[in-house]
């Protein structure tokens, strides 16, 4: 299409005069505007709001993309989580969870309570599309329309929020789970509100165990407690999810016992990354290598960052305390990561601490030794690592927690470090 065609269907379009929107779109094309883009904004010219203006189109989940200004969809609530926010200065309640259709799933923000429960079957008229982490998600509002679906919508998906702990996602709302409260402890901070009493801790369930924080500390949720409770939000913290409960969460004791799994879920690499982060994992792979920044390190007394040249990049120079680490490639066939060993872990391996290592650097006047030694005692074997992964922009980091070696003979397993600290 030439530009006098685009300019011809805009202007008829919106009933404008054409050889204003003619004028107008060559403008935008010549400061290398794309044509889709153009056309929008002459749209939102004339029409205040490009994506209002045009008649949102009906469509399945699987093919709304936030090239949608807004969309009509048939779907059936999933979960609905409550949530209170901080928003343009006001505090609001909003509902979030998830949607779907026999299609697909998508996530959605309510702003507005339209009533609605996990199970029913909605039509929802003119909900804007926004992008969320690389995915659409839909928005509803005041312009949104919520009516009862004529016919209720099947779909391949399991309908309320019930999850186990390790089915939960970062991003999840609305989900219920069944737990043991296995660690618990009361903090103070300074929230929004001023200094708020928190509860932290630990929760355990028969897949796996996560981290939870209580913003709204209540007395159910006590060191030993097995309670199901609803509504709550996953977020992510240190690259694993970690539960939240809200004001909008509900506690109640379990009548039953809960037979939780102490061991970490057995994982390849690859799908313990690919789950996004895992606050306990095991995984079992061969050391290809020591990075650099291993052995005989400096921390900054002030924060605890390994520093350079004694200069902290928060603290700038620093008198910078000598530690031990390793920062190990593992590799199980299927992917690969790194394992980071605190203090403890690297001094069994190493076979002595902080001063034995500086006692070997001086000597031979490179701290180089230390790493090469433990290079030495590990790579090129193999071992199952158990720890917490965190999975970001910078690459899968596992912050290991337990470390032996997976003996393929007698003589290795004599020679090899056998170690269950857990940091
Ligand atoms: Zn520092």
């Amino acid at each position: 299409m030439d530009i006098d065609s685009h300019a011809e269907e805009l202007a008829s379009a919106l009933g404008v005069d054409k050889t204003e929107v003619k004028t107008d779109l060559q403008n935008l094309l010549q400061y290398s505007v794309p044509i889709d883009e153009a056309k929008q904004s002459i749209r939102r010219k004339h029409g205040g709001g490009g994506s209002q203006s045009s008649t949102p189109e009906t469509v399945s989940i699987e093919d709304v993309t936030t090239d949608h200004g807004s969309v009509n969809v048939t779907v059936r609530v999933l979960t609905v989580g409550t949530r209170t926010i901080q928003y343009q200065g006001e505090e609001s309640t909003i509902r979030e969870g998830k949607l779907a259709d026999e299609t697909g799933v998508i996530s959605y923000t309510s702003w507005q309570d339209f009533g609605f429960e996990p199970g029913d079957s909605l039509t929802i008229g003119n909900a804007g599309v926004r992008e969320w982490d690389g995915h659409p998600e839909l928005n509803l509002g005041a312009n949104t329309t919520v009516a009862f679906a004529e016919e209720s919508v099947s779909v391949p998906y399991d309908v309320g929020g019930d999850a186990t702990l390790f089915e939960l996602e970062p991003g999840d709302r609305g989900r219920t789970v069944e737990v043991r409260v296995i660690e618990v402890e009361e903090r103070t901070i300074n929230g929004r509100n001023g200094e708020t009493e928190i509860l932290s801790g630990v929760l355990a369930d028969e897949t796996t165990r996560l981290p939870f924080t209580d913003w709204q500390p209540r007395s159910e949720i006590a060191e030993g407690a097995e309670v199901r409770i609803e509504d709550v939000y996953v977020r992510e913290f240190r690259g694993a999810p970690s539960i939240n409960l809200s004001e909008f969460s509900t506690v109640s004791l379990l009548e039953r016992s809960i037979d939780i799994n102490d061991e970490p879920p057995e994982l390849s690499i690859a799908e313990a990354v690919g789950a996004g982060g895992m606050y306990d994992v095991a995984v079992t792979g061969t050391i290809l290598e020591i990075r650099d920044g291993s052995g005989l390190i400096e921390r900054c007394p002030d924060c605890g960052r390994v520093i350079q040249n004694g200069q902290c990049r928060s603290h700038g120079a620093v008198d910078g305390e000598d530690d031990l680490r390793i920062k190990a490639i593992v590799d199980d066939g299927t992917q690969a990561l790194t394992a980071i060993l605190g203090t403890e872990l690297t001094a069994e391996i190493y076979g002595g601490g902080v001063e034995a290592a500086k006692d070997a650097a001086r000597e031979a006047m490179d701290k180089g030794v230390v790493t090469d030694e433990i290079a030495e005692t590990l790579v090129g074997r193999a071992y199952r690592l158990r720890g917490r992964l965190s999975v970001d922009e910078y690459g899968a980091n596992l912050t290991v927690d337990e470390f032996e070696p997976i003996d393929e003979s007698p003589a290795d397993a004599a020679r090899a470090v056998l170690t269950e600290v857990r940091s």
